[in-house]
């Protein structure tokens, strides 16, 4: 069923677990996560960056996700990730997203205050969640999200920035990269805690790909909530993809089946994110 970000992240907070946002860009992935949520009985957000728009049919593709939501055995919830734009923001929430990221990290706090209370105020009009990051999280290997500078979550900036947008989750800087990690990952999980007693509102960890299973249980336990997925899941694609071209015989094959088989490739990745994020941090 389709059930809104908030509620999901809020039972998250009570019940001391995270959920997975995968994101998408095809039927296939929307299908790997919503089937990887099923199989292991929780619930999943399904995550469209706005860096998409420009390839895939907002409109359209937000009217699949909200029927395959319908029909599923378990929370579904649909999300704008890192929109930068207002008129993104907009779109999103007139056809059926449950919550949507404004990203303005880049900018000073102040400006990044007031630029995300209007948006939190439009959003709210409509029954729509917002997520809001302040620090930045930079980029790793194979990433496909703009560079951020890596500035650590100041946990008394995050405290004032919370109380004065009305945010309702908050992504943290606390180290994690988007994408793959280059070298050995440094993860500053004493920070999320100082983060957390500052804020109340879910806390969101962007980078999940290739973090340690065990600095993941961590965060959950300091209070992490959502963690967002891209890099692993498209890679399982690749490699898939890859491996299928190198048969002599790939020339052949019918367009339905290779996209079938990238979605068989990316399930159990996404299966192994859903049944980490379950377990209760405690
Ligand atoms: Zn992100």
């Amino acid at each position: 069923m389709l059930v809104n970000t908030k509620q999901i992240l809020e039972d998250a907070q009570r019940g001391q677990y995270a959920v997975a946002a995968f994101n998408v860009y095809n039927l296939e992935t929307v299908q790997a996560a919503i089937g990887a949520a099923e199989k292991e009985g929780q619930p999943v957000i399904i995550a469209l960056g706005e860096r998409y728009f420009p390839t895939v049919d907002v409109e359209g593709f937000a009217a699949l996700v909200l029927a395959l939501a319908a029909k599923s055995r378990v929370p579904v919830a649909l999300h704008l990730d890192h929109a930068y734009e207002k008129s993104s923001i907009v779109r999103a929430i007139r056809c059926g997203f449950t919550s949507v990221m404004y990203d303005g990290s880049k900018f000073a706090l102040e400006e990044n205050i007031a630029r995300t209370k209007e948006i939190v105020e439009i959003a709210h009009m409509a029954g729509v969640s917002v997520e809001a990051e302040i620090g930045s999280v930079a980029r790793g290997a194979f990433s496909d999200e703009e560079e951020g500078d890596g500035t650590l979550t100041d946990p008394e900036s995050a405290r004032r920035f919370v109380a004065e947008t009305g945010v309702d989750f908050l992504a943290a800087a606390i180290g994690t990269v988007h994408g793959m990690y280059t070298g050995e990952p440094k993860i500053d999980l004493a920070l999320l805690d100082r983060i957390r007693e500052a804020v109340h509102v879910p806390l969101v960890l962007h980078g999940g790909s290739g973090t340690p299973d065990d600095v993941i249980t961590k965060a959950i336990r300091a209070g992490i909530c959502k963690i967002n997925v891209n890099t692993e899941v498209s890679m399982a694609a690749v490699a898939q993809l890859l491996e299928f071209s190198a048969d002599p015989s790939a020339g052949k094959a019918h367009l339905s089946t290779i996209m079938a088989n990238m979605q068989q490739a990316m399930e159990p990745v996404m299966t192994k994110f859903v049944r980490l994020l379950a377990h209760k941090g405690r």
